[in-house]
């Protein structure tokens, strides 16, 4: 089994332990290849790098773009970027840029059902006051008493069409996958399946749609084994895969003990037959899975 985790996040966006923390539980739980994506920021990977290789770990630049397409917020990560690129700096910039205001707004609406002072809440759970967003809002509206887990936070407060919610323009697609490929990185789909459940939720022609203008976009990949998904929507995206010709990516989205579906190095491979997102890096070896070797 090869333990690699390519999508997880720290202080430096919305997770709960800072990179030295993710990348030492990492390798605590025998991830041998890590990427840490946090949202729209790249500013935790000098750190977890430097932590990675006193472990002996191969550690991958990664970061997960927030982007609006059609009525959708899609989430792009970008893998093997080079975080000092001045296209992706200046674009991620941008991409921040309006975290503050809307998180302004999303406290006034809440003040307007009788929740109040949540803004001030809210940034006492940040590590990096540019990247606030509705985790750390769910965070404090738990401390606060309002919901019991963050994930009720969610279904209550600031899901799509809740009162919490504030519609918001993010990067839009074919920027976040230049920007990704300007800094010599490879743009992958975000938990895909998480796109399909929920208010405005895609159906499977808007899904074509979708990877269609991605694959035209230049983009590479598409996240095959998640923490979001069941087994069944392995084989299901590693099909999408396979029809796109996209590469297949696998992380946990692991955000801290206790808020995610899975824990880091929990996952399990891909399925059989999927051409991993390695295989395109030169610098990472690429390795062939042993049940494939030995069905050669
Ligand atoms: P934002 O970028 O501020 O809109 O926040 C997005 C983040 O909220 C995601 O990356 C997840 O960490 C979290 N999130 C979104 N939906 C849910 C949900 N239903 N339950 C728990 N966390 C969620
Ligand atoms: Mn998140
Ligand atoms: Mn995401
Ligand atoms: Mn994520």
């Amino acid at each position: 089994m090869l333990n690699f985790d390519l999508h997880c996040h720290s202080t430096t966006s919305d997770g709960t332990l800072t990179p030295t923390e993710i990348v030492t539980r990492a390798a605590e739980r025998g991830v041998t290849m890590l990427a840490l994506t946090d949202h729209d920021d790249t500013d935790g990977l000098d750190e977890a790098r430097a932590v990675a290789l006193q472990h002996g770990m191969r550690f991958i630049n990664g970061v997960e773009i927030s982007v609006s397409w059609r009525k959708h917020t899609l989430h792009i990560v970008g893998l093997n970027i080079d975080p000092n690129h001045p296209a992706l700096v200046v674009g991620l910039q941008s991409v921040r840029a309006g975290r503050g205001l809307r998180a302004q707004k999303m406290s006034d609406e809440l003040a307007k059902i009788g929740i109040s002072g949540v803004m001030q809440g809210a940034y006492k759970f940040t590590t990096n006051p540019n990247m606030i967003g509705r985790t750390h809002f769910a965070r404090y509206l738990v401390e606060a008493g309002h919901c019991k887990d963050v994930k009720s936070v969610f279904k209550r407060y600031l899901a799509s069409g809740k009162p919490g919610y504030v519609p918001h323009e993010w990067a839009q697609l074919g920027d976040a996958i230049a920007w990704i490929k300007a800094s010599g990185g490879i743009a992958v789909v975000a938990h895909p399946g998480r796109y399909m459940i929920g208010k405005n939720s895609m159906g499977k022609k808007t899904m074509h749609e979708m990877l269609s203008e991605f694959v035209a976009l230049g983009g590479g990949a598409v996240e095959v084994v998640t923490g979001s998904h069941t087994p069944p929507q392995y084989a299901e995206f590693a099909r999408y895969a396979a029809e796109f010709n996209l590469l297949c990516s696998c992380g946990s989205d692991f955000h801290g003990p206790g808020e995610s579906y899975r824990d880091l190095g929990r996952l399990p491979d891909l399925p059989l037959g999927s051409r991993p997102v390695w295989e395109a890096w030169d610098n990472v070896p690429a390795q062939t899975p042993p049940e494939l070797k030995a069905a050669e």
